[in-house]
């Protein structure tokens, strides 16, 4: 599940190549949207919101797309000779005359008009890497239901956008923090998600999440995928178990220890 971090560096690579020039073809290869052709459209704005992904065109269009689990996007130089990508992972293709924009394995992928944009993220929460961030509203929406798992909470992108499994684990280990906690006997909420917004920041122009200051491979993280070795802080074995309702259960890392 990629993080916000992830989606605003993909923004950026988009924008680069799309935003500003006309496109000179579009693909799309959902049954839905096969007819959808954007080539004569000039791309205006490419723009991350959460963990979803807006591409937008001066026909008032704009293509919707969310990586959910398993999608990325690629982009490449148009070279004449050079044959387009073909791949039965392909969901979308959009180039111009000098990139090719291709998303493969896209959780989603639409079109719709860019003024009912809030039918598909009006929901979200505050953007942890939105020109828009407001954490008192993130504190004051996570303290809906001040009865829920902080591990549950802080990954429902109703109450702020951009979380996933590897920053809810390491934002829980250096705040101290049992994913169990219910959110309404946490004390500084907002140097939570304050903390939420330093480390979604500090990685969205670099590849990976590191959280420990350590960019070194194996070296990245506190806790998330490190259930069974020893705690960096105190030697305790992390834990790893599942949390969150029937059917969506998320993983869990933890240190027994130095979360409470
Ligand atoms: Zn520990």
């Amino acid at each position: 599940m990629p993080e916000g971090d992830v989606i605003w560096s993909t923004a950026r690579r988009l924008r680069a190549a799309l935003a500003g020039q006309v496109l000179t073809r579009s693909d799309f290869r959902v049954p839905k949207f096969a007819t959808v052709d954007l080539s004569g459209q000039l791309v205006t704005e490419v723009v991350p919101r959460g963990k979803h992904l807006l591409v937008r065109t001066s026909g008032g269009l704009t293509v919707h797309t969310h990586l959910k689990m398993d999608g990325f996007w690629r982009v490449r130089a148009v070279h004449p000779g050079v044959r387009p990508v073909e791949s039965f992972k392909l969901r979308l293709l959009l180039a111009n005359a000098q990139w090719e924009a291709a998303g493969y394995l896209l959780g989603v992928t639409e079109v719709i008009p860019t003024v009912e944009e809030d039918t598909v993220i009006g929901h979200l929460g505050p953007d942890l890497l939105g020109p828009d961030w407001d954490p008192a509203r993130a504190v004051s929406l996570l303290s809906r239901d001040r009865d829920r798992p902080v591990g549950e909470a802080l990954l429902d992108q109703r109450n702020l956008a951009g979380i996933g499994n590897v920053y809810l684990a390491e934002m829980l280990f250096l705040r101290g923090l049992d994913p169990s906690r219910p959110v309404g006997s946490i004390e500084d909420l907002p140097a939570l998600v304050n903390l939420g917004r330093r480390l979604l920041d500090a990685n969205k122009a670099r590849p990976g999440h590191v959280t420990t200051g350590d960019t070194r491979r194996g070296q990245e993280h506190w806790v998330y995928g490190r259930g069974g070795k020893p705690c960096r802080r105190c030697g305790t074995r992390i834990m790893k178990g599942e949390q969150g309702p029937a059917g969506e259960e998320r993983l869990r890392f933890w240190c027994p220890n130095c979360q409470l």
